[in-house]
């Protein structure tokens, strides 16, 4: 199936269109075949083209490259997070692997910049996870418990200095991390296409329908060639399951966001003139909303079930209605019709929040399901799993591999209906949040 995306993009629309783009018009062999070119593919490509400068090595999309998910969100470059069932003291080591994942994540997209120069609105201002529910308090202490038992520098933060630091009295209660990264992430993943070395050869609006191997050569089939390679990385991560990788272990998740335009100098003055900031919610649910570098506002209040391949412009449409409640209810002061643009992207979930990582058959691999902590992770596991797939071993690795791995899937129907009955489960526990 085609994949087809909205041109909504305000993260996209930020940069200059690219003019360098090839699809895949012939038969062609390689030594590498990297299917997906997001944070992941484009990091496994790099690293690839790094380890062997003269191997042919390909790397093909099914749409723009960096234009799925990697250039659609909300941009938070995470240490720590809250909302992924790892949070108990009782799973406290489980919890210390995962932000061990997510530091070597940073490290690795700190220096992928460095190495580079990129500008791309980096800003190392922390994160509030936030909420408008006095109660919520409760497991704002038990989330500073763990994270004190870490290290992890963090205030708690009552609604007055909330206010003030976010020119909004909505939220009542918020937990600030030292740590954790705002960037935009379009211009992060451009600035990976842009450095890919010459022995990558990168083919874009090029969907890959079907796969096989025989002896010790993969076949793929694109709608207008097919490469035989010999070894393959999978990295299309909200869509490997339609590639049939590790089928039982993950599913889709489709996410809108909306984003205003920039605010005037007035509207500015009227919230009291904030300092860039990004506010992740503490009920699952709830609204990751961010203000940006340029005085835009951020929304993204849905997470559901619905068809990885295509979302409509009505259904896109009444997604950003609930978009404009979530920034009227937080800034009653802004006017009706500032956003500007909405759009969907697609991620890839396990049923315990645990990653992808690994050969799933000689020759083979894949990497994927990050939740909410793509950008750093994505960015390590693409590196590394170039590395796995070339027969070495890393400290990354080890720790990578350390983790808790991601656990069994029921079947369909089922695994649509647990999901969805869970997803109203949390959106009605978090409507005030939206
Ligand atoms: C709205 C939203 C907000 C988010 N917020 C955050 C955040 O704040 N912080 C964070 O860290 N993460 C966030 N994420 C998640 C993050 O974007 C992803 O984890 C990350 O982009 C994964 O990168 P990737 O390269 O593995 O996958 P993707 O960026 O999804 O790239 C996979 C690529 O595979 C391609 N592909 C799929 N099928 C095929 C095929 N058959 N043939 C060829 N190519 C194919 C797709 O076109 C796509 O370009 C968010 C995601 C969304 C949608």
């Amino acid at each position: 199936m085609k994949i087809v995306n909205d041109s909504t993009c305000s993260w996209i629309n930020d940069l200059t269109s690219r003019t360098n783009i090839k699809s895949l018009e012939s038969n062609e062999d390689s030594e590498w075949l990297i299917i997906g070119a997001g944070y992941t593919g484009l990091s496994a490509a790099r690293k690839l083209a790094q380890l062997y400068p003269d191997q042919k090595i390909i790397i093909i999309d099914a749409q723009l490259a960096g234009e799925g998910a990697s250039s659609r969100n909300s941009g938070y470059l995470v240490d720590t997070t809250l909302n992924d069932g790892f949070t108990s003291n009782k799973d406290l080591d489980n919890y210390k692997k995962k932000t061990e994942i997510y530091n070597l994540g940073i490290n690795v997209v700190k220096k992928f910049i460095n190495d580079y120069q990129v500008d791309c609105d980096w800003n190392d201002c922390g994160k509030y996870f936030a909420s408008s529910k006095k109660e919520d308090e409760k497991i704002l202490r038990n989330f500073s418990d763990t994270l004190k038992k870490l290290g992890f520098e963090h205030n708690l933060l009552s609604n007055h200095e909330l206010s003030k630091r976010l020119g909004t009295n909505f939220y009542n209660v918020a937990l600030h991390t030292k740590g954790g990264v705002l960037l935009h992430p379009g211009k992060l993943v451009r600035a990976m296409i842009d450095v890919l070395p010459k022995n990558v050869c990168l083919y874009e609006n090029s969907s890959l329908l079907s796969w096989g191997k025989t002896k010790d050569i993969i076949s793929c089939e694109f709608k207008n060639g097919k490469i035989n390679t010999k070894k393959i990385i999978f990295a299309t991560n909200g869509f490997l399951k339609s590639l049939g990788i590790k089928s039982n272990y993950n599913f889709p998740i489709t996410l809108t966001a909306s984003m205003t335009r920039p605010l005037t100098e007035n509207e500015f003055k009227a919230i009291g003139q904030p300092k860039e900031w990004g506010v992740l919610p503490v009920r699952p649910m709830g609204a990751t909303i961010r203000m940006t570098k340029d005085k835009r506002i951020l929304v993204r209040n849905t997470a559901e079930v619905h068809n990885p391949f295509k979302m409509s412009k009505f259904d896109l449409q009444k997604r950003s209605i609930n978009q404009k409640i979530g920034i009227k209810k937080r800034f009653p002061q802004l006017p009706e019709d500032i956003i500007q643009s909405s759009w969907s992207g697609v991620v890839s979930r396990t049923r315990n929040s645990s990653q992808i990582f690994e050969k799933i058959d000689k020759n083979i691999f894949a990497a994927g399901c990050y939740n909410g902590s793509g950008i750093g992770v994505g960015t390590l596991f693409g590196e590394q799993i170039a590395i796995k797939a070339s027969e070495e071993n890393t400290e990354e690795i080890q720790t990578i591999e350390a983790r808790n791995k991601p656990t069994w899937l029921p079947p369909q129907p089922f695994l649509n209906l647990g999901v969805k009955t869970r997803l109203i489960y949390e959106r009605l526990r978090a409507r005030s949040e939206i």
